[in-house]
């Protein structure tokens, strides 16, 4: 493969001198795409069943994306928060039109806005007077990979020599009532919960565990925050996961499929909590930057109708017969769990990073939660054809094993 036109093993090849080891991408580098279609180097085309994790929420080289990219592009790019912006305002006012909240606070990641989240949580009690400063999150749980987000975070390799981590953090057990009620306590000021589990394998709360969740937080008077990195912006056939549950959280982190491609956080809230971050106690130098915020616009526009929604839950269901089928004929998999355009499928037997290089070379990309699943969470907007295609890819990949 070392010949002179492979341009993916010679940018691979400096990949590996240059870049930091933390990652292990792919062999082939991406040259260009076009909706749920990626091109490489080497011009081999593949379909994109992953998704970016969740990001590119309607696709890549969206026309309507890049216009709303470009006209921002040629008008105004950053301001530095001594000044606003229009974007940024008008992006705010839909969040809170179309959510539970009344306030938002721009960042550039899902870790940042969930840093914003456990801050205002915590100065909410403190401005009370109150002594609340111990979280509960949950076992196998994701939340970014800053000192904050590990130490909220379930996994354990995330943090082995990063230690000391972040003190006055819980693990409860996902899905279990009781073992929240074990912990909580007059000290605790948040519980931090994913409605769905995404980098665990797409597990799903339990709408019952959840209403009780929220009861005990408004008994207690604990804050609720709700971790829809990766979960909302459509993801799941809702705005946002808390919508289908008919519960409102205190406090929700959103990024992700939020700006589509383009960095951008938002953490979403109530009045009263908002007002605990007065002015100069947080803050970010890129958040609600007009560019970022220009794109997001549009993408929530797209997303929030509920034409929208409603193809994107029929498009689960699409992907979820195929699969059935594939997986009958070709008994891969122990399990196939769906919530909305998210998708995960539990392996039997193989190593799920090695499925993964057989989906690549026969032009399939997707991405896997853990060493044994394979996990789906394509563009929203992906039409029939791509599905059909990208799954008929696996199928190849499946049969060569
Ligand atoms: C991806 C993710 C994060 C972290 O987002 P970054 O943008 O990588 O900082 C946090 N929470 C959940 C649920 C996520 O899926």
């Amino acid at each position: 493969m070392n010949n002179h036109n492979d341009k993916n093993t010679a940018l691979k090849s400096i990949y590996d001198d240059v870049m930091l080891p933390n990652y292990a991408p792919a062999d082939f580098i991406p040259d260009r795409a076009q909706g749920s279609r990626v091109w490489d180097k080497n011009n081999k085309e593949y379909i994109d069943l992953g998704g970016g994790i969740a990001v590119n929420s309607l696709g890549h080289s969206n026309p309507i994306l890049i216009k709303a990219l470009n006209d921002q592009a040629n008008k105004l790019w950053h301001t530095s928060n001594y000044i606003s912006n229009e974007p940024a305002i008008s992006l705010a006012k839909k969040l809170t039109e179309l959510t539970f909240a009344e306030k938002v606070y721009f960042s550039n990641s899902g870790s940042e806005a969930n840093e914003a989240a456990i801050k205002m949580a915590r100065k909410f009690h403190h401005d009370r007077g109150e002594n609340r400063d111990e979280i509960i999150a949950f076992e196998n749980s994701f939340h970014g990979r800053s000192i904050l987000n590990i130490s909220l975070g379930g996994s354990e390799i995330h943090k082995q020599g990063f230690e000391p981590l972040l003190s006055g953090i819980k693990h409860a057990k996902y899905n279990d009532i009781k073992s929240v009620e074990n912990l909580i306590s007059n000290k605790t000021a948040a519980v931090i919960i994913e409605p769905v589990q995404g980098e665990a394998g797409v597990h799903e709360a339990n709408k019952d565990f959840l209403k009780s969740l929220r009861d005990l937080c408004n008994e207690t008077g604990t804050l609720l925050i709700m971790d829809e990195v990766q979960s909302g912006i459509g993801r799941m056939g809702y705005l946002y996961g808390y919508i289908k549950y008919e519960i409102e959280p205190d406090i929700l982190t959103s990024a992700k499929g939020l700006g589509g491609g383009i960095p951008i956080g938002a953490t979403l809230t109530k009045n009263d909590i908002a007002s605990s971050l007065s002015t100069g106690t947080h803050g970010s130098t890129f958040g609600g930057n007009p560019m970022a915020c220009a794109v997001s616009n549009k993408i929530i526009e797209i997303v929030s109708d509920p034409g929208f929604l409603i193809e994107v839950q029929k498009k689960e269901e699409l992907m979820m017969n195929l699969l059935s089928e594939i997986n009958s004929e070709t008994k891969t998999f122990s399990d196939l769990r769906s919530s909305g355009l998210w998708i995960c499928c539990d392996i039997k037997d193989l190593d799920a990073f090695e499925l993964l290089d057989r989906c690549y070379e026969n032009g399939l990309i997707l991405v896997t939660a853990g060493n044994k699943a394979l996990r789906f969470a394509p563009a929203l907007n992906i039409s029939e054809d791509d599905i059909n295609e990208g799954l008929g890819n696996l199928t190849k990949a499946l049969n060569q094993i």
